[in-house]
């Protein structure tokens, strides 16, 4: 039994399909003299392939205004793949200490990463990074074929991985997949976060994974406990397949109970909306009886179409879709929330969270910009659009994003431009929500980031996954002067982050002063059903209380035990 970190509930029996997207194939092998000039050929073969992949993909992006960056790193990345130094150095290993191919390039990408990873400056650091890209291919067309595509796993399959990248997360088919093990990742890594949107049980954090399990063995996951189980006995496999029908079964009749809409005993009502990140999760709107969307990561359409982008005409038919299936209620899209750790930029050795991020990465991008607000516009007319930004720490930054969406207006031809909304998840601006509510029409506060930055723990990083708690008083105080601001200024506040999706959080929230939740689609009948059997009243008291505390753990023991067994 390994214990990791539960991420997303339920509970999942299948054949493990082992990936390692981080690392290179690594296994050493012994080869004899007469067989290492077989060696050196398949290593250049395995480049050739390699380059003309990277030749491709450069072509495909080049003709694309938002590929022109990525179509120039893909043709650098071929250059690299043939480079006679490069090959050469692998070719000296394999003959020098009689190895495989696989082995000799793992080894030499190590180093040479090494070396660039200490260089001074910083354009030589950056190419450490594409090293490692150029490696990673080499290797997957050595061991056989294209690098492993999520979206490709045979039916019923538990990925079992080192980590998932947002690129890999995006790619995933939850048809095919059954639940997810990393060893990497945390709670609100967007693995995680992927992953309970399309409801799959997840486990993160557990070290070696890949090497404790066995490829296409039966393994459980369950990720109600956080547990992997990497030779289940046939008893363990019995009692896992009937909890997963239990678990169908309460689902089901919680999901009964949710069509009505959460209203306190007292009678305050709270809207609770879906997270969604692609327009492939939309059934999860009727399924779970959720009223519109109350964030769109719009970012993942970015990364999925990678390395080309999807285009004007590709993203306005994607926020139709959202809009007219949400209809009548209303759907807030986030504005691209890319750089950092969601897989564009940054250099080795920058921090992906403060670096180029969210609406910093959309204004140093002006044109990738102004074509996702075009299509955000022409989609507006199809129903009740709010647009979103991520990332905004001064007023500067929304004024900009704002006369951009007027030009984008203008262009499209639409009488009004769609309402504009800033997202509360760094402590500046929840700092300056009175200020910032002069230019904003609306407020979401995303406790997963304001946690992050608030608390300085990185919200990946299961070293510290125990001191990410974002009922911490100091959050808590956050989000209050949020809720007074918007107040004051006749300006609406939601909540989107992860921690409107957990039964106690929810209740905190309301006692916040917060009406309008959007979780991840499987979370919303629990949070419903806590919601109606809470009183806004009382937990208004309780959240009075929570904010002259001074730990998180004293605010989650004072809601849970003064809620009784209602949370
Ligand atoms: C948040 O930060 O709370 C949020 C909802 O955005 P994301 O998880 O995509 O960073
Ligand atoms: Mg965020």
């Amino acid at each position: 039994m390994l214990q990791g970190l539960s991420v997303s509930p339920g509970i999942a029996v299948g054949r493990a399909v082992i990936i390692r997207f981080g690392g290179l194939p690594s296994f050493r092998r012994a080869v004899e003299p007469e067989e290492l000039d077989r060696e050196e050929r398949r290593l250049r073969r395995a480049a050739t392939k390699a380059a003309e992949d990277f030749a491709r993909h450069s072509r495909e992006a080049r003709d694309d205004q938002i590929g022109s960056e990525l179509s120039a790193i893909l043709e650098a990345h071929g250059l690299i793949a043939e480079d006679e130094t490069f090959i050469g150095a692998i070719v000296g290993r394999i003959r020098s200490e009689r190895v495989n191919a696989e082995w000799a390039l793992a080894e030499v990408a190590r180093e040479l990463g090494e070396k660039l990873a200490a260089a001074d400056s910083a354009a030589m650091r950056e190419r450490e990074a594409d090293l490692t890209d150029v490696a990673r291919e080499i290797g997957a067309h050595l061991t056989g074929g294209d690098r492993p595509l999520p979206s490709e796993l045979p039916r019923g399959s538990i990925l079992v991985a080192d980590e998932l990248s947002p690129v890999d997360a995006a790619r995933l088919d939850p048809r095919r997949v059954r639940a997810l093990a990393l060893e990497r990742g945390g709670p609100t890594s967007h693995a995680s976060i992927i992953a309970r949107s399309f409801g799959l049980p997840a486990v993160v954090g557990i070290p070696d994974l890949c090497e404790q399990v066995s490829p296409e063995v039966p393994i459980v996951v369950d990720g109600d406990n956080g547990i992997v189980e990497p030779h289940p006995t046939k008893d363990q496999i019995r009692r896992s397949l009937r909890r997963i029908s239990e678990e169908r079964e309460r689902m089901r009749r919680l999901r009964v109970r949710a069509a009505k809409a959460a209203v306190t005993k007292d009678g305050v009502r709270i809207a609770v909306r879906a997270n969604l990140e692609l327009p492939e999760e939309i059934a999860a709107l009727e399924k779970f009886r959720a009223e519109g969307i109350g964030l769109f990561r719009s970012e993942f359409l970015y990364l999925r179409a990678l390395p080309l982008s999807p285009g004007l005409q590709e993203q306005r038919k994607a926020y139709e879709t959202l809009l007219e299936a949400a209809e009548p209620h209303p759907v807030v899209i986030r504005t691209y929330d890319l750089g950092g750790e969601k897989g564009i930029g940054p250099a080795p050795g920058e921090n992906p969270a403060l670096g180029l991020r969210g609406l910093r990465y959309c204004l140093a991008h002006p044109d990738l910009f102004l074509e996702q607000l075009t299509a955000l516009c022409l989609a507006s007319r199809k129903g009740k659009l709010r647009i979103l930004l991520p990332m905004v720490t001064s007023l500067s930054e929304l004024k900009a994003a704002r006369r951009l969406l007027e030009k984008a207006a203008a262009r499209s031809g639409v009488p009004r431009t769609p309402e504009l909304g800033v997202m509360i998840e760094v402590p500046s601006a929840a700092l300056l929500a009175d200020q910032l509510a002069s230019e904003a029409d609306f407020f979401s506060i995303g406790t997963n980031d304001l946690a992050q930055y608030g608390l300085a723990v990185d919200r990946a990083n299961p070293d510290v996954s125990s001191l990410y708690r974002p009922l911490h008083p100091a959050i808590l105080r956050m989000i209050r002067f949020v809720v007074d601001a918007g107040e004051a200024h006749g300006r609406p506040v939601s909540v989107c982050g992860e921690l409107a999706g957990d039964p106690i959080g929810a209740a905190v929230l309301v006692g916040l002063g917060i009406s309008d939740l959007s979780v991840t689609p499987v979370a919303i009948p629990e949070v419903k059903e806590i919601l109606s059997s809470i009183e806004a009243g009382r937990v208004r008291e309780l959240a009075r209380e929570a904010l002259e505390a001074s730990e998180a753990s004293e605010v989650e023991r004072l809601f849970e035990t003064k809620l009784g067994g209602n949370a």
